[in-house]
């Protein structure tokens, strides 16, 4: 697949959503010091629009005139990306609208699409200013290329779309928990994590996934690789045989924070989800030593028996009974059975 697409016209109109409330509360703050000046002189074109509360923006990307609009771009953390991309895949004209180049400049503390873009650039890891203001450049230059989006299905009946992340366990636990340590920014991840290591718990339930390899990847909607949520998985899917975990993580793109490499061989549209999970008895600085690790993406190479990766397709995770936290895209959804598949290519974000 040639991932590379092609470039935003000159001069470009894009629609900047902003949400003030993310992060430490200074996206827009950041948008007049380094984003604003930047665009004019870059000859992007762009209407402002400052989000005024939850699902604000969804709701103006469902009725949205898209031909107007060369980028749909987001500054905020990755929560606001999810919110357009949904819009967008709600629409009865979902089809054409999912082609539409979204970009992503990191005003949010959770800002892991643009440090994945920023990755695959091939430059060094930066984080904070130095994130935004090369996502900045990025944006003006405007190349656009493909970008995996994943399918979720909820027992509620819900249908929704993810382009980030699916977590269950500890890094769910941490996601939620840390949004009071959101005025440290990024950090609130780090602080998380340490307080969420103190109180160590397991998390029973089970996990199916369809490896890579065992069915071709097909375009677009509908989901043809999954059965219903309340039927067996079929026979070409690994039944994982534990079902005790400490987590579970499902990755669509290389970065699950600005300093966390969760996903180092992860592009843009490879056409996975690359699965990991921690079982059941690992220790605290064992689990810790896998975080640290993370930082370089190198905690595949510690040699933790409990971490287990897979690149697979599609996976179902059925918690056990109780209550707990499922985050996609860093958000919280409906705390159930999941079932989730990707889809190959499917979104186009503006990357390097
Ligand atoms: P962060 O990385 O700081 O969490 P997000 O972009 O993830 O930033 O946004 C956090 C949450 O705020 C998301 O659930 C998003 O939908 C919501 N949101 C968007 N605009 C507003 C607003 N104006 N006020 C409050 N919440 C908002
Ligand atoms: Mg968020």
């Amino acid at each position: 697949r040639c991932v590379l697409l092609n470039s935003l016209p000159h001069p470009c109109r894009i629609l900047l959503f902003v949400n003030p409330q993310s992060g430490k509360g200074q996206a827009l703050t950041l948008y007049n010091s380094h984003i604003q000046r930047m665009l004019n002189e870059a000859g992007v074109i762009h209407k402002l629009i400052i989000t005024e509360r939850q699902n604000h923006a969804r709701e103006l990307v469902k009725d949205v005139d898209l031909s107007q609009w060369d980028a749909l771009v987001i500054m905020s953390g990755d929560g606001l990306l999810h919110e357009v991309i949904n819009g967008l895949l709600e629409r009865p004209d979902w089809e054409e609208a999912v082609r539409t180049p979204l970009g992503i400049l990191p005003g949010g503390s959770g800002n892991a699409l643009a440090a994945s873009v920023h990755y695959y650039s091939g430059v060094s890891q930066v984080t904070g200013e130095e994130l935004l203001v090369s996502c900045g450049f990025l944006l003006c230059r405007g190349l656009v290329s493909h970008m995996d989006l994943v399918s979720l299905h909820l027992s509620s009946g819900q249908r929704l779309f993810s382009f980030l992340s699916l977590a269950w366990g500890f890094v769910a636990d941490v996601d939620v928990e840390s949004e009071k340590y959101r005025h440290a920014g990024a950090a609130r991840f780090t602080v998380g994590t340490l307080v969420r290591l103190a109180s160590l718990r397991i998390y029973k339930g089970k996990l199916a996934y369809l490896p890579n390899g065992a069915a071709a990847s097909l375009p677009g909607p509908p989901d043809a690789l999954l059965p219903p949520l309340d039927q067996p998985p079929p026979s070409d899917w690994v039944l994982v045989p534990e079902e005790d975990f400490v987590l579970m993580l499902a990755m669509h793109q290389s970065h699950l924070a600005e300093d966390l490499l969760a996903a180092p061989d992860a592009r843009l549209a490879d056409g996975f989800i690359h699965l990991f999970y921690v079982t059941a008895g690992i220790s605290r600085s064992a689990l810790l030593r896998l975080f640290l690790a993370m930082e370089k993406g190198a905690h595949l190479d510690t040699n933790c028996q409990h971490l287990v990766h897979a690149k697979v397709r599609a996976l179902r995770l059925e918690p056990g009974a109780g209550k707990g936290i499922i985050t996609v895209d860093g958000e919280v959804v409906e705390y159930g059975p999941i079932q989730v598949e990707v889809h190959a290519g499917l979104g186009r974000v503006i990357s390097g």
